[in-house]
């Protein structure tokens, strides 16, 4: 019965089955229960629509894709400006500093002199493990 024709469980053909649930009231019963669920589940099937067509979702991946290429076609120039940054900012010679280090609030045990003429900014962040140290 679980593979039979939907038509052969109404009993509304000439086969063995068909013949035989019109006249059996317990495999009627049975009949009739699963054509029951089966419709149910057509209609659950049939209500439950993607969130997007596929033309949209593809449009998305290909929208994250190229996000994704730009970064990574980015990121090498954003690390040769730090490092320029960091070159550039270590070419003079440290002195004495003209001013006491700074320790940042909260404990994280960070002293950080500036170099004369120059400042710096402690921010501290949700990790309690990260200083930022800005020397500008
Ligand atoms: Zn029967």
């Amino acid at each position: 019965m679980l593979e039979a024709d939907p038509l052969d469980l109404l009993g509304a053909t000439q086969t063995e089955l068909s013949l035989h649930v019109d006249g059996c009231t317990r495999c009627r019963t049975a009949a009739q229960r699963m054509l029951e669920v089966e419709r149910e589940l057509r209609d659950a099937l049939g209500a439950a629509t993607p969130r997007r067509s596929v033309n949209d979702a593809v449009r998305v991946a290909r929208r994250r894709a190229w996000r994704r290429s730009w970064l990574w076609r980015a990121s090498p120039l954003a690390a040769a400006a730090v490092l320029a940054i960091v070159w550039l900012g270590r070419r003079a010679p440290l002195q004495q500093p003209a001013s006491p280090p700074i320790r940042p609030a909260g404990g994280s045990g960070v002293a950080v002199a500036a170099p004369p003429g120059k400042s710096v900014a402690v921010f501290r962040t949700d990790n309690p493990d990260i200083v930022v140290i800005w020397f500008f």
